[in-house]
C-alpha cells in the first residue's frame, strides 16, 4: 500500500481549487495547502454544493447513559425508558400530580446497556464508508454536560497491546481504525490528514499547533487567534490552521492525546470549562483510483467529529424565540446551531448560518448534500428531567429537517 506523496495531494483539485476536471465535487472544509509555516500551515475551504445536489440527510440517534454512582446512591428515580428495537424513548413527567408519558421516536435508540461497539457498528460504520467513497460527513454529540458526549465520541483508551481496541473506545478511535483497515486492504494510493479545532466563546484554537506557539499565543494578548474568513465564493477558510499528515492509526491516537492535553492546559490557563467549548476533530482522506478507461481519479472525503458544548448553556426560550440570555451565559454557536436546525425544519427563507462560527464552519453538513449524524445524549435520572426534555425536543426537531433546494443564507 502506497501513501500518496504530499505533492500529489496538493494537486487535488477540490483542495487546491485547480481547474482539473476529474475530481468529484464534494465539498465541506476542503484543505488548501499554503506552505507559509514550516510545520505545514493550511487553509480550509468549504466549497458550496449546487442547489441540485442539495438533499438533507440527517440521522438522529438517542443514547441514554447508565445511572452514575451519585444517582445510584441518591436512589434517583428513572424517568427514561428506551426501546432500542422500536427506536422509541418514553419520558415520564409529573405535572400537577398527573403522570404524563411522552414518546419520542429516533432513527436509532441506544439504551443504558448499549455498548460502544453496538453504537459504532449500527450507526457509524455506514457513515465512514461514505467518507471513504468521497463524501463529507459530520457526527455531532449533543447533550447536557455529564451525559456521555465525550464518552461516546472518544471513550477511554486507544489501542491495547495486541492491537485491538478496548471495549470503551468511542467513535473517533473506531473510525480511525476502520479508515486505516479499509485503506490498507485496498489496492490504491491514499493520504490521510487530520485537524483538531476548539471553539470557545466564538474563538477558534488549533489543538495541534506546536506547544511553544500555543504558550506564545496565551502570553501574548495581541496575537490573533485563527481567522475564519469567507473566500468570496460561498466557502469558508480557516487561516493558520495546523494540518497533520498521518500514515497510521497510532499516529492519529497520538495527535488526539496531544490535542486533548492541550485542551486541558488551555482550560487551566484561561479558566474556562470544557463543557462550554466545542471540539472538532476532522479527518480528510484522498484516494487515488484508476477508472476503467485508465484515467486517474482522486476521491476526497472528510469526516468531522464534533463534541459539542453542554446543551445546558443555551437558554431553551432563546433557542425557540431567538431572545438571548445575558452575554456571559450564551454559547452563541450552540444557540445558532439550534436556530439553523429550526429554520431548516420550518423552511424559513433565511437560514442563519452566518451567525456563529460553528455553523459557518459546518454549513455544508446542515442543509447540504453531505450526511449528518446527531447523537443526542441523556441521563436516565429524574434530576436531569428538564434538560433531558430539552435535548429530546432539540434532537426531535433536527429529525424533521427536510430538503429545500432554495434554502440559502
Ligand atoms: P459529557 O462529555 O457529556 O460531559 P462524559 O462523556 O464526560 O459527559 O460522561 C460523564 C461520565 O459518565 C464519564 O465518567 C463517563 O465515563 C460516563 N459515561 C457516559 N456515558 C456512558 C455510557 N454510555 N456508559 C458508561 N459510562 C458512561
Ligand atoms: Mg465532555
Amino acid at each position: 500500500m502506497n501513501k500518496l506523496p504530499r505533492e500529489f495531494v496538493k494537486s487535488c483539485d477540490t483542495c487546491a481549487r485547480s481547474k482539473a476536471p476529474k475530481h468529484r465535487p464534494f465539498g465541506l472544509l476542503q484543505p488548501l495547502p499554503i506552505p507559509s509555516r514550516p510545520w505545514g500551515t493550511i487553509e480550509w475551504i468549504s466549497s458550496r454544493t449546487s442547489d441540485k445536489e442539495k438533499g438533507v440527510n440527517v440521522q438522529v440517534l438517542l443514547r441514554c447513559r447508565p445511572f452514575n454512582d451519585e444517582e445510584r446512591k441518591a436512589n434517583a428515580p428513572q424517568v427514561i425508558s428506551c426501546y432500542d428495537q422500536r427506536r422509541e424513548v418514553t419520558v415520564i413527567q409529573n405535572i400537577a400530580s398527573k403522570q404524563i408519558d411522552r414518546l419520542f421516536t429516533f432513527d436509532k435508540v441506544f439504551g443504558p446497556q448499549s455498548l460502544q461497539k453496538d453504537l459504532y457498528d449500527q450507526a457509524v460504520v455506514p457513515i465512514v464508508n461514505e467518507v471513504l467513497e468521497g463524501f463529507n460527513c459530520t457526527i455531532f454529540a449533543y447533550g447536557q454536560t455529564g451525559t456521555g458526549k465525550t464518552y461516546t465520541m472518544e471513550g477511554s483508551g486507544r489501542k491495547t497491546k495486541n492491537g485491538e481496541l478496548p471495549a470503551d473506545a468511542g467513535v473517533i478511535p473506531r473510525a480511525v481504525q476502520q479508515i486505516f483497515d479499509t485503506l490498507e486492504s485496498q489496492n490504491a494510493e491514499y493520504s490521510v490528514k487530520v485537524t483538531y479545532l476548539e471553539l470557545y466563546n466564538e474563538e477558534l484554537t488549533d489543538l495541534l499547533a506546536p506547544e511553544e506557539f500555543s504558550k506564545l499565543a496565551m502570553d501574548d494578548k495581541s496575537k490573533k487567534p485563527l481567522a475564519l474568513m469567507e473566500d468570496g465564493k460561498g466557502g469558508v477558510l480557516v487561516r493558520g490552521l495546523e494540518e497533520e499528515m498521518v500514515t497510521s492509526a497510532s499516529e492519529i491516537y497520538h495527535l488526539l492525546d496531544r490535542g486533548s492535553a492541550k485542551r486541558q492546559t488551555a482550560e487551566t490557563f484561561l479558566n474556562k470549562q470544557s463543557s462550554r467549548s466545542h471540539s472538532i476533530f476532522s479527518i480528510t482522506i484522498h484516494i487515488k483510483e484508476a477508472t476503467p478507461e485508465g484515467e486517474e481519479l482522486m476521491k476526497c472525503g472528510k469526516l468531522n467529529l464534533v463534541d459539542l458544548a453542554g446543551s445546558e448553556n443555551i437558554s431553551r426560550s432563546g433557542a425557540k424565540d431567538g431572545r438571548a440570555r445575558e452575554a456571559g451565559e450564551i454559547n452563541k454557536s450552540l444557540l445558532t446551531l439550534g436556530r439553523v436546525i429550526t429554520a431548516l425544519v420550518e423552511h424559513l427563507g433565511h437560514i442563519p448560518y452566518r451567525d456563529s462560527k460553528l455553523t459557518r464552519l459546518l454549513r455544508d453538513s446542515l442543509g447540504g448534500r453531505t450526511k449528518t449524524c446527531i447523537i443526542a445524549t441523556v441521563s436516565p435520572s429524574v434530576h436531569c428531567l428538564e434538560e433531558t426534555l430539552s435535548t429530546l425536543d432539540y434532537a426531535h426537531r433536527a429529525k424533521n429537517i427536510k430538503n429545500k433546494p432554495e434554502v440559502n443564507q
